[in-house]
């Protein structure tokens, strides 16, 4: 029998997951991590993006054996700390790049027609289309970084829009351009050709903070940033600059490098490292400016990706006990 502690379990999945791991002891919570509350003699590990894995938390779980990331994403857990105690980490490889593509495509749209001041005004009894002028996606050029799973449904999607989609990717795959329509492009002509952006790419150390101001002003006066990745990705700092100078229009991003913060508040009175600081704060700028959608960390989420997340990260967890270990990305 092996002791499962599950953290961030959405409240509709918990008789799910109860009745898809019998006979173990399971501890199920709908909140982050919370190293007070979480059960010491922790075997396997269930978790999510909301929660930090560092090395505060390996010391504190000594007999843990595995971590299961309800997730594609694994950089907020230290794998190297991983590695050093041969923890395995799986991740669910795939579970929804129609579900992200989606919502980046909506990010989009949304920012095309002024949706999000639209709704406003409108509930807010003003019913006038004045300052509500969007613009057209036919014949716009839209760059795509990142020709995964992800970036590529996009390019699906996106066909359907009369549009001229470009993409770079650090490790392009040729054949992708014969059966998707889009053309890979170096960065530099990306950044300088594109309209609108779409940044699906891991965060690794090589691509932290790849949107920074050397790359904002190579890139189109009134450009459009989405951003269903990483905060990480783009430097809040820059995308203000470009945001209050006009070189960047508008930016609808569904994640933020300090999201924690903003998950709980009052973790910012500990804040005490001056960058982390600065970051929060432009990205609090952010979210008030007029012409930005933010949007929680929200594009994995729906009852379709859910269930097939939920299923995959079992699966992981009855493997492992099973002494078949699968989609360990440590081992990558
Ligand atoms: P993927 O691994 O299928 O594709 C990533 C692509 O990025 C690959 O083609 C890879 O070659 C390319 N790449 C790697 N390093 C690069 C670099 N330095 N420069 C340019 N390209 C590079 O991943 P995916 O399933 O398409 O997901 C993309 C990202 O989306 C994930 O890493 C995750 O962080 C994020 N994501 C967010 C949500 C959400 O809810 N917002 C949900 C799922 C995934």
């Amino acid at each position: 029998m092996s002791k499962i502690s599950f953290t961030s379990i959405m409240p509709d999945l918990k008789d799910y997951v109860r009745n898809n791991i019998k006979g173990h002891s399971l501890e199920i919570s709908n909140k982050p991590l919370d190293l007070e509350k979480i059960k010491k003699d922790t075997e396997i590990l269930g978790v999510f993006v909301d929660s930090k894995i560092d090395k505060a938390v390996f010391d504190a779980l000594p007999k843990l054996k595995m971590i299961a990331t309800f997730s594609t994403g694994f950089d907020y857990i230290d794998l190297k700390e991983a590695k050093k105690r041969k923890i395995p980490v799986c991740n669910v490889p795939t579970y929804g790049e129609n579900t992200v593509a989606q919502h980046a495509m909506t990010l989009l749209l949304a920012l095309s027609r002024k949706l999000f001041q639209s709704v406003k005004i409108v509930k807010e009894g003003v019913y006038n289309y004045h300052g509500l002028c969007g613009f057209d996606l036919k014949g716009k050029t839209i760059g795509i970084i990142g020709t995964g799973h992800i970036g590529i449904h996009l390019i699906d999607m996106l066909a359907g829009f009369e549009v001229n989609t470009i993409a770079y990717d650090a490790f392009p795959n040729p054949e992708l351009e014969k059966t998707h329509k889009f053309k890979y492009v170096n960065l530099n002509k990306l950044y300088s050709d594109s309209d609108i952006i779409s940044l699906h790419v891991p965060l690794f150390p090589t691509t932290y903070h790849m949107i920074n101001k050397n790359s904002v002003k190579k890139m189109k006066d009134g450009v459009y940033i989405i951003n269903t990745a990483r905060g990480g990705l783009a430097d809040p700092e820059a995308l203000v600059w470009g945001l209050e100078n006009g070189k960047i229009a508008g930016i609808g991003t569904d994640v933020l490098e300090e999201e924690t913060y903003f998950q709980n508040p009052q973790k910012i009175l500990n804040l005490k490292d001056e960058k982390e600081l600065r970051r929060t704060l432009m990205e609090n700028i952010l979210i008030d400016h007029p012409n930005t959608i933010v949007t929680p960390h929200n594009a994995f989420n729906s009852v379709e990706a859910l269930k097939r997340i939920t299923d995959t990260s079992l699966e992981n967890i009855k493997a492992f006990i099973s002494g078949k270990v699968q989609n360990d990305v440590t081992k990558k």
